[in-house]
């Protein structure tokens, strides 16, 4: 088990057992029973040490180029984190007008660093994003285009633009979070991006300054990378010829981790991804903006929880946690694995076969079916693993559930970045 759960190959690692008689889940050098004590269950614990050697690993294995992080701000955008991850230097990726004030929040400046991406950018959008000087506008449609430069003429603002791109190649990751094949609602044809760029130059407000893509999160396949990127390369070489300056080549993110089984260590794989990227590239003058948001956050979290009730419907067993779908959807949402572990490791070894389920009323609220883990007593506590991206962004209040407190750790100190959402909060807002 401490084989299993320490796979990231990084060193501090973030979470591992310690202890000599009972062996207890640490995250960096805080104990997670502790923190389960303090602030209750359901409860996200982040390590600071690999969200900062991740994005160490990101400028190390781009060195060789000009190059900016862009965090995927949806990946995880709670202002701990944001904040976290511009101390490293990150500049951001943002979906919308409610992430882009969430990064002003933290620092003034922080949107001279920020890519816009959507394909449903509001006019309220656009004109927070042109009065607070994003870098870089990832326009996805002909009507965006005309949107953006009317409103531009009408501030009075440049703003610079890239046309997001649909290579139609496919990321073979789940249907839901593929977004690079000619069927999804993402980006445009190579074809007709070539008609917007020359519309673009047209528009004296606007000033075109790259090409970008997304293919889609959760990829592990290189070949789909390298395949997108060699499209984009040609388009980027086709403008250059027609003129256009193409300063940006934003190549998104979406890389993979391993949920599931050994993953081989960051530094390796990234190096791998940067290969794949940049080879198309080799010779040209462009600057990489690169838009990584799980890769960074996702094995850098857990969701702890604590376990209320053990059942038996016949001979199927159920583990009911007091976490649930609300909290943590991607079990339910893409029917994804999460590797789940006890906090505290007995001695005996025995292990049984189980779902594990949470309180809401929804057969789809399930963690794990069918899992093999060591058994489970009721009160004993369970750390969900990798749910440090599109875990509490994704979360809801259903069932009026409040939405758990978030815990940042670094080393032997730690704050709570987000404390416990109550019922009051919730009906703050209602009449
Ligand atoms: C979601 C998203 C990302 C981040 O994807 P990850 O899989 O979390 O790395 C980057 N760019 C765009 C445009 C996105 O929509």
């Amino acid at each position: 088990m401490t084989a299993a759960i320490n796979h990231h190959g990084l060193r501090p690692p973030a979470f591992e057992y310690r202890g000599r008689l009972d062996k207890e889940l640490y995250c960096e050098k805080i104990r997670l029973a502790s923190l389960a004590g303090r602030y209750g269950t359901p409860l996200y614990v982040y390590s600071t040490q690999m969200i900062r050697q991740r994005l160490q690993a990101f400028a190390h294995s781009f060195k060789d180029l000009r190059h900016t992080v862009c965090y995927s701000v949806k990946a995880n955008s709670t202002l701990g984190i944001l904040r976290l991850v511009a101390a490293e230097g990150s500049g951001f990726d943002i979906v919308s007008g409610g992430e882009l004030q969430r990064i002003l929040r933290i620092d003034r400046h922080a949107a001279e660093r920020a890519v816009f991406s959507g394909v449903g950018k509001t006019e309220t959008e656009i004109e927070l994003a042109l009065c607070s000087k994003i870098m870089l506008f990832n326009v996805e449609s002909e009507s965006e285009l005309h949107l953006l430069a009317a409103t531009a003429k009408r501030l009075k603002k440049r703003a610079a633009i890239s046309i997001r791109v649909n290579p139609d190649v496919s990321a073979k990751t789940h249907p839901y979070i593929s977004t690079g094949l000619r069927q999804h609602k993402f980006g445009v044809p190579v074809s007709e991006a070539k008609t917007l760029y020359a519309q673009a130059a047209k528009e004296r407000f606007l000033r075109v300054a790259g090409v970008s893509v997304h293919i889609g999160s959760q990829i592990t396949d290189l070949k789909s990378f390298a395949e997108a990127m060699e499209r984009v390369a040609e388009l980027v070489r086709m403008l250059l010829h027609q003129g256009h300056e193409i300063q940006f080549v934003d190549a998104g993110g979406g890389l993979g981790i391993a949920y599931e089984g050994v993953q081989t260590a960051f530094a390796k794989q990234i190096g791998a991804y940067a290969r794949a990227i940049t080879k198309p590239f080799q010779g040209m003058k462009v600057h990489l903006l690169l838009e990584p948001g799980r890769s960074i956050v996702g094995p850098a979290g857990a969701l702890v929880t604590r376990a209320l009730y053990r059942k038996t419907n016949r001979k199927k067993r159920f583990l009911i946690v007091d976490a649930a779908m609300n909290d943590l959807i991607r079990p339910s949402l893409y029917g994804a694995y999460h590797q789940i572990v006890p906090a505290r490791l007995s001695s005996s070894g025995k292990k049984e076969t189980t779902d594990v389920v949470g309180p809401v009323c929804e057969t789809g609220d399930f963690f794990a079916r069918n899992r093999k883990l060591p058994v489970v007593n009721e009160n004993d506590l369970l750390a969900i693993m990798d749910a440090g991206a599109y875990g509490s962004v994704l979360g809801s209040n259903y069932n009026t559930r409040g939405k758990p407190p978030e815990i940042l750790v670094d080393g032997a100190e730690y704050k709570l970045i987000r404390r416990r959402e109550t019922v009051e909060d919730q009906l703050r807002i209602e009449k």
